[in-house]
């Protein structure tokens, strides 16, 4: 997700408050409830291959109750330390994650690839020694240009679980290529259509494919920096790929293209119904209150993300479809 949408003017002094661990002890924001209570994440890794734990991310929106934890985050043994693809949504994620991941392997986390600049998936990686976070090259001056927006974003949504989160410096920048740790070699992907630059990995060994937020699975994709042709021309060359397990950004690991094939159908299924509602005149309210084709039944939040989508897509709709005043 994105939180620019959600920056308010009173942000900024709330987030300092929190990044200075003031919250506990002196906010006025938080409810006497909150104040006393130390959160915690509570991380339950799932083995889906041999030396390899999907931590699955809640099906829900970023809340103040969920702490933001709703990507998926995967941990891989090798015999040179442990990786991680994505970081979880906070520094206090973070720390948990490296927590369980050494736990598991019994190694030091060695790498951390950031598939995209959505807090949910970076932000934990200020936990981790920038010497082993790696990025692409675009994601890492997306950090440095709007990191501030994204955690002041964060910090107005999720509230104290966010207590210490900075911005993350990736010191390792990603190319298309291989690169093995041990004896995984993880082909590395540079696509682009959810955000600006989405890293995919392949990691042979294994045959696990990572394709970031470019796959959802029933779980309703996010588009506040979609670009939507550029999306299905990923979707495509993820496709191409020969993969044994897919572990999509949001939802259930499997085998096969479901990932990818229902990933396309939403976003066909919103694009088209924006496009009917503006042939019929239809306002934004209006837009938002159009009914859903019943496959989307089965698919988490996807009423929730079809409003947040109108807003995000009607717009360039506008401008592509409405006549040029005076042109
Ligand atoms: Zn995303």
């Amino acid at each position: 997700m994105s939180p620019f949408e959600r920056i308010s003017p009173m942000a900024p002094s709330r987030r300092t408050c929190l990044a200075l661990g003031l919250a506990a002890a002196a906010s006025p924001w938080l409810p006497p409830s909150a104040q006393a209570k130390v959160l915690r994440y509570t991380l339950e890794p799932v083995p889906i291959a041999p030396g390899v734990w999907t931590i699955y991310g809640v099906n829900e929106p970023i809340t103040s109750r969920n702490g933001g934890a709703i990507a998926n985050i995967t941990v891989l043994d090798t015999a040179d330390g442990t990786v991680l693809v994505d970081a979880g949504p906070s520094h206090r994620y973070g720390e948990a994650l490296k927590a369980a991941a050494e736990m598991l392997t019994g190694k030091p986390v060695v790498r951390v690839y950031l598939t995209h600049y959505h807090t949910d998936h970076v932000l934990g990686a200020t936990a981790f020694d920038s010497g082993v976070v790696a990025a692409g090259k675009d994601l890492t001056e997306d950090l440095k240009r709007f990191g501030n927006e994204l955690t002041t974003g964060m910090y107005h949504v999720a509230g104290d679980w966010m207590r210490g989160t900075g911005i993350p410096e990736p010191g390792r920048i990603v190319a298309d290529g291989v690169e093995s740790v041990g004896a995984r070699r993880f082909r590395t992907i540079r696509l682009s259509g959810h955000t600006r630059e989405d890293l995919c990995l392949f990691e042979e060994s294994s045959g696990l494919l990572f394709p970031g937020d470019l796959v959802f699975l029933d779980r309703a994709a996010t588009t506040p920096d979609a670009k939507l042709p550029t999306w299905r021309e990923s979707l495509a060359k993820l496709s191409e790929i020969d993969h044994r397990l897919m572990v999509p950004g949001h939802g259930p690991v499997e085998a096969g293209l479901r990932g990818i094939d229902q990933t396309r159908r939403w976003l066909d299924t919103v694009e088209g119904r924006i496009g009917d509602g503006f042939e019929q005149g239809l306002d934004i309210t209006e837009m938002m209150a159009m009914p859903l084709p019943d496959w989307t039944q089965s698919i988490a939040v996807a009423r929730y993300e079809y409003a947040r989508s109108v807003m995000h897509l009607m717009p360039a709709l506008d401008g592509e479809r409405l006549p040029v005043q005076g042109a």
